[in-house]
């Protein structure tokens, strides 16, 4: 752990293990009460000089962040592949994603702009001027275990916060390995703070309770963002969150059904379907539903699972076994209720990956409302078409969900793209696209889906106050 700019051990230590073999890859100190206490009490002492640092000091520390991390790359994105499983490729896009934040808030921190109104009163000025929100607790999933990081201590910082961080206990490595490059990069001590635990339930119930944390902001189940959410409610507390989603993808006829089959082949088993933008439900016009199923049919039947070290692996393993249990049990509850399988179908037991957690990559056709994948999230790597006939149908079945995060398109008529892009109930709609996101552009849901907006200019005032001052002028 990394608390008041000092790298803490305990005697109680918990065990990172690589998901594609099964190997210990290393031991990490456990929080304690005493640890949770001393990292929110630096975060607070350091926030009164923090804040007053000017936006250049801060922006120069994220720049040379930024520069550490492109200089790392290839080792930072080693460690994720042994961590998470994701194969080296993806990892290195990963980092170069997350240290996007690192630059695109450094140069956010120069452009916190305040603003004037006129004023009603002859003698009254106001004006409005932005102000860090205090100490942030941080709480970041594993499956994205470096960008989720950056894209909430880049913006914390960069608004003058100082932070709390509490990182998954399957990837606290990766988290390890960016506090040694913020520490590197200068950062003074306590405005950045790390906690690893095996049990995140202390450390999220101090954030939502302690006075001195101002502001949760928190990535991962919609579930577990429910409880955070309604512990902070308590005490008025700022929250955003990043939660879960079911992204459909609507696939219609006047789309090239090969160029749309090897499009969502790609986003859908990016990070092995273990992404909240991950395409969920494939909803496909029955005209050319045959053409689409034979080309993503081919596709997954190539795609190579794998140790991610290995440059020809394309689907990573599961984080864990839980993951499997879930992913086999949407399966087993489609095939059951009528879903055709295309491919995959089971977990992946030969000898050498065996000690993994690995689930073939999957083709299910013909699923229908009443499975649990058409509304579960999957988090894995199984690829749900289901068929429609008209645009109103395929608009009301995409919208037929809590979750409001990510949403896909193809078509060729740009008034469909248009009456579907603004029908949709989704934060992030690509069209004719699969990758809609960049640090420059903000990034959340809709509905249970989330609260605020990550990245972009969007995502540094989650971390600000805006106060109003208002000014009698004697004479004016
Ligand atoms: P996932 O299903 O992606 O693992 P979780 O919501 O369980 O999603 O985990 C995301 C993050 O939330 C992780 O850092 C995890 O440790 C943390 N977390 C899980 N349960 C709690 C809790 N009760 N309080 C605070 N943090 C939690």
């Amino acid at each position: 752990m990394y608390i008041n700019g000092a790298w803490v051990e305990t005697d109680q230590r918990f065990t990172v293990t690589n998901p594609a073999n099964g190997e210990a890859i290393g031991e990490v100190a456990n929080a304690g009460p005493e640890h949770i206490e001393g990292a929110i009490a630096a975060a607070h002492d350091a926030f009164a000089s923090w804040r007053k640092t000017t936006a250049y000091e801060r922006s120069a520390l994220l720049y040379r962040a930024w520069q550490l991390m492109l200089e790392q790359k290839q080792e930072l994105a080693e460690l994720m592949t042994k961590e998470q499983g994701k194969p080296l490729k993806a990892s290195l896009n990963e980092v170069q994603y997350g240290a996007d934040f690192l630059l695109w808030f450094a140069e956010e921190a120069k452009r916190l702009y305040g603003h004037s109104i006129p004023s009603a009163r002859a003698d009254q000025r106001f004006w409005v001027q932005k102000q860090p929100v205090g100490v942030v607790g941080a709480i970041t999933p594993w499956n994205y275990p470096i960008s989720m990081i950056t894209r909430k201590v880049g913006p914390a910082l960069a608004a003058g916060c100082t932070v709390v961080l509490k990182p998954a206990e399957s990837t606290p490595l990766c988290a390890m390995a960016m506090f040694r490059i913020f520490e590197q990069a200068g950062f003074p001590k306590g405005v950045l703070n790390l906690l690893t635990t095996e049990d995140p339930r202390p450390v999220g119930n101090a954030f939502c309770d302690d006075p001195r944390v101002r502001k949760i902001t928190f990535t991962g189940s919609t579930a577990v963002g429910k409880l955070l959410n309604e512990r902070a409610g308590r005490h008025i507390k700022r929250v955003s969150m990043e939660l879960g989603g079911h992204a459909p993808a609507l696939v219609f006829a006047d789309a090239d059904p090969v160029h749309a089959a090897k499009g969502l082949s790609l986003v859908k088993f990016l990070n092995t379907g273990q992404a909240c933008i991950s395409p969920n439900r494939i909803l496909v016009q029955r005209e050319v539903m045959a053409p689409f199923l034979k080309e993503l049919g081919k596709r997954i039947a190539a795609m190579k699972a794998g140790n991610g070290m290995d440059p020809d692996t394309r689907i990573g393993p599961l984080i864990n076994e839980a993951a499997i249990s879930k992913v086999d049990n949407q399966v087993k509850d489609a095939l059951s209720k009528g879903a055709s399988l295309l491919g995959g179908g089971e977990r992946l037991l030969t000898p050498e990956l065996a000690g993994g957690h690995f689930y073939a990559p999957t083709l299910l056709a013909d699923v229908s409302p009443e499975m649990l994948i058409y509304r579960e999230e999957t988090f894995g790597p199984v690829a749900a078409v289901v068929p429609f006939d008209t645009e109103e149908e395929a608009l009301a079945m995409a919208n037929d969900t809590h979750y409001g995060l990510a949403a896909y398109v193809y078509t060729e008529n740009l008034s469909r793209a248009m009456r579907v892009f603004e029908g949709l109930d989704f934060g992030i709609i690509g069209i004719n696209d699969i990758n809609p996101t960049s640090a420059a552009a903000p990034f959340g849901g809709m509905k249970e889906s989330g609260l605020g907006r990550e990245g972009a200019q969007a995502g540094i005032e989650e971390y600000l106050e805006t106060k109003l001052g208002g000014i009698a002028v004697a004479g004016g």
